[in-house]
């Protein structure tokens, strides 16, 4: 099942099912996310929203092989976790931002992410799916010289401009992804490949990465979680490409959909 969240012309927002088509149909989605859900009636929409709205939005570093190599970082031995704020999140065919104030070295990074159906804490490895609702696409944007120079290294703030979290276009939910840690993902920037993996390249695997983070704090319904980017970002790259107004970048997942979204300068 792929759920979303639409926009009616009347603005009324709601979450749905759809059936991506051609042609795409969507249908109100009755029940709780977090527990018993089903499909309703169809509903004319026209967009769609981020798929959900987080209480918490967490995110891996350094989780892919080749990336930490083309970093010249070491793997590490255990997570890197870091936060992206709650209203850095935008949706399918949003706009990306670039900041007025003045990161120019905004870059991409397509990462699987994974969205908590179920409160847990301290879930064991083997339960970890019992608590996980889907996934979907997202693009960790990163704005390099404040993750790097202007915050020494403090990565929350060049990660959480606003619009700098894309996500969707939908959820697919759990039992239709059997094998999360061996999907391709594919990142485009203007139709170049500039990512091209899979997420069996991950250090920390899904069930490592959500029970890891479950042992410090509650994992709430709708907390999303960002398992890392491969290799082939902007800023390691020779010479180093980052966004500029009138970019689109695409982040493509196995199974999961494709996430586009256009770059233009905040003002
Ligand atoms: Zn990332």
């Amino acid at each position: 099942m792929k759920i979303v969240r639409f926009e009616t012309a009347e603005k009324e927002t709601g979450n749905g099912i759809i059936e991506p088509g051609p042609p795409a149909r969507v249908f109100r989605l009755e029940g709780d996310l977090s527990g018993e859900f089903r499909r309703g009636e169809e509903v004319d929409v026209v967009r769609l929203l981020a798929p959900l709205a987080p209480p918490a939005i967490y995110a891996l570093g350094l989780n892919y092989r080749r990336h930490a190599d083309e970093t010249g970082i070491a793997y590490p031995e255990i997570p890197v976790v870091f936060i992206k704020a709650v209203t850095s999140l935008i949706g399918p065919d949003q706009t990306i931002l670039l900041p007025i104030a003045g990161p120019d070295e905004v870059d991409f990074e397509g990462e699987l992410a994974v969205v908590i159906g179920r409160t847990g804490k301290n879930i064991p490895r083997e339960r970890v799916f019992d608590h996980i609702l889907g996934y979907t696409c997202a693009n960790d944007i990163s704005a390099r010289d404040w993750q790097n120079r202007l915050q020494k290294k403090q990565w929350a703030r060049g990660k959480s401009f606003d619009t700098f979290c894309p996500i969707g276009p939908w959820i697919v939910t759990r039992d239709e992804v059997p094998d999360p840690d061996s999907l391709r993902l594919t990142t485009f920037l203007n139709d170049q490949v500039m990512q091209n993996s899979t997420t069996g390249d991950m250090i920390f695997p899904v069930a490592d990465i959500v029970s890891d983070l479950s042992r410090s704090l509650t994992l709430l319904p709708g907390t999303l979680i960002l398992t890392g980017t491969p290799e082939g970002v902007g800023f390691t790259r020779q010479p180093p490409m980052f966004l500029r107004a009138g970019d689109t970048v695409r982040v493509t997942i196995e199974g999961i959909g494709e996430l586009a979204n256009r770059v233009e300068s905040e003002r």
